[in-house]
């Protein structure tokens, strides 16, 4: 299937004047002088059987903080900073999990894909709301009207290379590390923008605990059956499948299953990036290293190699 025939199906948008801007927008918004943006959703994503809460909200900015795919938006959650009595909280970052069109493809809004931070008390077992996550509980409470006060929007690491539309992407995530992923795919597949027609090779690797917990699962198994020549999506849920050792099995077995292709791909200007918790990196790093010795080569060259090629790009919190 061309992409040129399933264009068909795509969401026709209105260009912004953001196609045109040589540069994203950065920082339209700071700490001090905040956006009043509100909310429109919030809309909880997993099922009953997921290990905690991870909720879409759709906040509506009326157009007044343009971003481009793969960068953030802080959040400064109402209420007073503990550790400065009088002063507002620290800004938070969250992955902006939408296009720059948004999910009403008018250009308004912008969509955050949150996990609530619950602290459980390590002697007793037990929930302990006085130690919850502010921002990220404030966002998952918050009801349709509610008010946020926005920054940004800011990032570059992660900004969807676009200059070649054939390109390979490679993205790997664990649980909210998918939403810059979900905004980059909405664009290649699921937006008929004039100036990006996607016709490259798409690749995302998602880790959660269980089925339950899959994010955007409907949206992605969508793009494989329209895109089947486009869009691969592999996903590695560590309470339900066994690695080849019978161990868990994390997105680092699934990409050293599929190691030979990606290497491949790497060696051919694939761009790779990773978005999730900071404790992915190590396993993944220690698993790219040892494909790479076992094809003798050095992973620290290849790595060095990607990077000074622009091709690695990772953002973990
Ligand atoms: P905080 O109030 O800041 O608390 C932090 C943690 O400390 C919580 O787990 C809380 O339970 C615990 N805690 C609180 N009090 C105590 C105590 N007394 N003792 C021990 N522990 C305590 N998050 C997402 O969900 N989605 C995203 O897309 C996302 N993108 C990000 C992108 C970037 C670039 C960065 C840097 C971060 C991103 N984050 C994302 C993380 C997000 O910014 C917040 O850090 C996260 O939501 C927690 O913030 P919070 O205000 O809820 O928790």
């Amino acid at each position: 299937m061309s992409v040129q025939q399933s264009s068909k199906s795509k969401v026709s948008v209105t260009p912004l004047d953001l196609e045109s801007a040589k540069e994203p927008p950065l920082n339209t918004y700071k700490q001090k002088e905040p956006y009043t943006a509100t909310i429109l959703s919030v809309e909880r994503l997993v099922g009953p059987k997921a290990p905690g809460e991870t909720c879409h909200i759709v906040i509506d900015h009326g157009g007044n903080v343009p971003y481009w795919e793969g960068q953030s938006f802080g959040v400064i959650p109402p209420g007073e900073n503990p550790k400065k009595p009088g002063a507002p909280h620290n800004v938070r970052l969250y992955s902006i999990a939408s296009t720059r069109y948004g999910d009403n493809f008018d250009g308004r809004t912008g969509s955050l894909c949150v996990r609530r931070a619950v602290y459980y008390d390590p002697v007793t077992g037990k929930e302990d709301p006085s130690k919850n996550g502010v921002c990220s509980n404030f966002l998952c409470n918050a009801k349709p009207g509610d008010k946020i006060q926005l920054t940004g929007p800011s990032g570059k690491i992660m900004l969807l290379p676009e200059e070649d539309p054939n390109a390979t992407h490679i993205m790997i995530a664990t649980g909210t590390g998918v939403a810059p992923f979900r905004g980059y795919l909405r664009r290649m597949f699921m937006e008929d923008v004039p100036n990006y027609r996607f016709g490259g090779l798409a690749w995302l690797f998602l880790g959660v605990a269980n089925s339950d917990s899959l994010l955007y699962d409907e949206e992605f198994t969508s793009y494989l059956k329209q895109y089947p020549d486009n869009f691969r999506y592999d996903k590695a849920l560590s309470r339900e499948q066994k690695n080849k050792s019978g161990g868990k099995m994390y997105v680092q077995d699934k990409i050293e299953e599929y190691s030979d292709e990606i290497f491949k791909l790497l060696d051919s200007g694939a761009h790779i990036y990773f978005c999730g918790l900071k404790g992915m990196m190590p396993g993944i790093q220690d698993t790219l290293k040892r494909v790479a010795e076992q094809r003798g080569e050095s992973w620290e060259q290849k790595l060095s190699q990607l990077k000074k090629n622009k091709q690695w790009h990772v953002e973990v919190y």
